[in-house]
Order: structure tokens, then sequence, then C-alpha cells
């Protein structure tokens, strides 16, 4: 009887086991080698157009070229220095579509404000603007690092990255100290505590040498600013400074099985893309790995998922293929295409196992999770995935021993959010979300297992090849 009822068991029930379980040693070693790299791009890689200048250096490297229609049939095209996509043309009629994988390179942060410099209480000050959903108070105390271009008066763009290098200086945001913050915090809301305008930067405390003059600190940060990258103070206006950690992405573990590191969600689903698309040959079906920007914010403009960037794309394939771009052949190509919309989902924290529902929520350590939509509420702002995609999905990744799981972000009444699917189904493409869970997710310093990182560029890796 207990025989029968194990075979049953076996035969009828489905039971998941960590990823670790699945692995050789050989596997366990390539796993975690894997994730060094990962690690490394990570402590460099810290803005959007960061990731596509890396994207662009490390593409060319694996014979990617720029995009023209007589050349080679691994290309890569540009939007705006914000938003990349890499392609490879395959060997089927471009009628049979384009496996299409996207994630995005934007990262909640702080934005320098146009008027950012100003003195107060005679130290000098930057204001910020923060851009996504961050929890304010995770941003104060910690060392931080500016990254980003400034256009001049004379239109010349200066590059700023300052900060990381442990040469130069970095910035802070001084919290108040717990003796005086009874009342001005302690008994607040923790959404409250903090206000968005106290999170300015610390930047300078030198007077300048003149005690006639007001402003004396601010002025003394201007001339420095001035003989270093030769700007005033309206440069400011045409600028995009972004703050950032300053600090480098580690090992998380005695085990050394985890990744801690700014920017995972969504930098994570690009490396493990990027990495996909480079293990590729000649693939059945052309394929197309984009990156875009602007996703915390909506997916908004001319460089986020709910531009032409992705029609624009297809097009390139299209003439490539030496096909002509007709209304009708686009609408073709992209209803018969299928996407994995890459983007992180919530892991179960073990000290807030309430907010999700158990038996649908994703595992650290279990691989990388198949996420039929998001949203909040009654599924509202989510791709609903097809059940045929999802199984053509489930099948794909039980054939190629991908191991994954299932997510969904958080008890149905708890909050939610977004991701681009919806913004790259809506043109006709079959889309569901596909990306590893994450610890601490939007925080300065968010956590992945090495596991479901390895698990996620398998399972990118089969599916541009299927
Ligand atoms: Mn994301
Ligand atoms: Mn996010």
């Amino acid at each position: 009887m207990k025989e029968k009822t194990k075979t049953l068991k076996k035969r009828l029930m489905r039971e998941l086991k960590p990823a670790w379980d699945h692995y050789t040693d050989k596997e366990r070693k390539r796993v975690l080698e894997f994730g060094n790299g990962y690690r490394d791009f990570l402590s460099i890689v810290k803005t959007e157009r960061e990731a596509v200048e890396w994207i662009v250096s490390n593409a060319r490297k694996n014979g990617f070229e720029k995009f023209s229609k007589k050349r080679g049939k691994k290309f890569y095209k540009l939007n705006r220095d914000k938003s990349i996509a890499l392609a490879i043309i395959g060997r089927n009629p471009i009628s049979k579509g384009v496996r299409v994988i996207v994630s995005h390179i934007d990262a909640p942060r702080l934005d320098l404000k146009p008027n950012p410099l100003y003195e107060d209480a005679e130290l000098a000050l930057l204001r910020t603007h923060y851009y996504g959903g961050i929890k304010k108070y995770q941003w104060t105390s910690i060392p931080l690092s500016l990254h980003g271009i400034i256009i001049k008066g004379d239109g010349k763009k200066i590059t700023i990255n300052i900060g990381d290098n442990l040469k130069d200086p970095a910035f802070t945001i001084a919290d108040l100290l717990p003796h005086l913050s009874r009342k001005e915090q302690s008994q607040k809301k923790l959404s409250e505590a903090i206000e968005g305008e106290k999170l300015t930067l610390l930047a300078g405390s030198f007077p300048f040498p003149d005690d006639k003059e007001k402003e004396r600190v601010k002025l003394s940060v201007l001339e420095i600013l001035n003989n270093r990258y030769g700007i005033k103070e309206e440069d400011f206006i045409s600028a995009e400074i972004e703050v950032v950690p300053a600090i480098p992405a580690r090992d998380i573990g005695w085990d050394m099985s985890l990744i801690g590191g700014y920017g995972q969600d969504d930098r994570i689903c690009a490396y493990t893309s990027f990495n996909a698309i480079n293990k590729i040959k000649t693939p059945e079906n052309s394929t197309l790995v984009i990156f875009v920007d602007k996703e915390e914010i909506g997916s908004v403009g001319a460089t986020g998922a709910r531009s032409q960037f992705l029609i624009d794309c297809i097009r390139g394939i299209i003439s490539w293929k030496g096909k002509s771009s007709s209304f009708d052949m686009v609408r073709e190509v992209l209803n018969s295409s299928k996407a994995l919309s890459g983007d992180v989902n919530a892991a179960i924290n073990p000290n807030y196992q309430n907010v999700l529902e158990k038996t649908n929520a994703a595992k650290t350590g279990y691989g990388v999770v198949l996420t039929k939509y998001t949203g909040a509420g009654g599924k509202y702002g989510t791709n609903d995935a097809s059940a045929e995609f999802v199984g053509e999905i489930r099948r794909l990744f039980n054939k190629n021993k991908v191991i994954w799981q299932t997510g969904e972000l958080g008890k149905v009444d708890e909050g939610g959010g977004g991701t681009v699917s919806e913004y790259i189904s809506q043109h006709g493409v079959e889309t569901v979300d596909c990306g590893p869970p994450l610890l601490g997710m939007h925080s300065p310093f968010e956590v992945c297992s090495k596991a479901d990182l390895y698990e996620t560029f398998k399972a990118y890796k089969v599916f541009l090849q299927s």
C-alpha cells in the first residue's frame, strides 16, 4: 500500500527541488563561475547609458556589427544611447516570426534636479528627485556616486562618473541622529519619515577664501566643477546625472551562493539575455534581444518599451531579409513572433512571508520564474499570458532541463506591479514574463541566487534557439 501511494504521488503531484539538488559537481562549478562575471558587470554598470556602452563594446567583440542592410547576420541597433537591440538573422523565412527577449536597463535611483546646487548651513548640497519606486530611508547614510552626462552651453557633451573608485570622493545623504529624531521621524509613518525634498547630497564644505561674499561654499564647489569639467551652474539644466549606490556587488553568505548588488532589477535579465544571444550561432528563427529604458517610470518616451523601437527592429530584420517592410508584412511578422519579457519577481523573504501566497510565490534558488501575470488588484496593468503560450514555454523548459518555478507579485489584495510584457504583447507578439526572483528588490543592494541567475541564462538560451 505504501509503495502504491508513493508511486501515485510521484506520478501526479508536482514536486519542486532546489536547483542546487539538480546539479552535478561540474555544473555547480559552472553556475558559481557564471556568477563571477555577473558580479563584475553589476559593479561597473550603474545606469542605462553605461549598460548600452557595455553591451555595444561586448557585442562588437562577439561579432555584432552596427545595423546596415548589406552586412553580417549579427547586428546591433541603437536607440539614442539609452536603449539597444541585438539581432541574429535565422534560417527560417521571416514570416515564421522572431524570438524576442526584452529586459530593462534603467533602475530605481535619485536624479539630480535641473538646479541642484545650493548652500545651507554653510554646506554645499545637491537636490535630487527620485526615479522609480524607492523606500527613501534606504538611500540615506550610504556612499553614493554620480553617473551621467552634461551638455554644456556650446553643445559639448561631458561624461560624469565619480564616486565608485576608492580614489574618488563619494557623496552621501546625512540622516538625522537617533537622539533627536523622536518627533521629526520616529513617530511618523515610514513613508513620511523622510521627505523627498530632504534627499540632498553633501557636496562640499570648503568656503571660498573671500569672507565678504555670500554662498562661499557653493562658489568654491562651482570653481572645482569649472576646473574639473569646464562647466558653470547653468549647465546642470541640460544634464542627466544619476545618483546611485557607490557600493560594488559582492558574494553573499558563507557558501557564496548569493550575489548582492545595486540595479539587479533588471540588469540581471539584461546580462543573462546578452549572454544567451552570444551563445547562439545560426538560429532557426531570427532572434532579437532588446534592452529598454524608462521601465521604472512606466516605459514612457522614445527609449521606453511603449516606443516604436520594437517595430523599428522588426523592420530592420525584414529589410535585411530583402523584403519590403510594408504594414502587412510587419503585422504578419509580429503576429507570428514570440517573446519573453525578462524581468525579476519577488522571492519569499523569510521576515515578510505574509505578503506572498506561498503556493504561488517564487523561492530563492528554485530556478527561473515563469510569471503568467503581474499587475495589481483584479489583474490591472498586466499582460495575462495565454495558457497556450505558457504551455509552449513549459514544454520547452522541461525538454531542455531548465529549472523553473512559477511566481506571483504578492497576495491578491497586497499590492502589485507591472513589467514591459503588456507593451510587447499589444503588438500581437505572444509574451510571458520570465526572470529570476530577487530579495530586497528596488533597494540599493538587491540579492539574487547564483542558481537562479544561471537558470535564467539557460532559459533565455533555449528560447532564442527555439
Ligand atoms: Mn523590473
Ligand atoms: Mn522595478
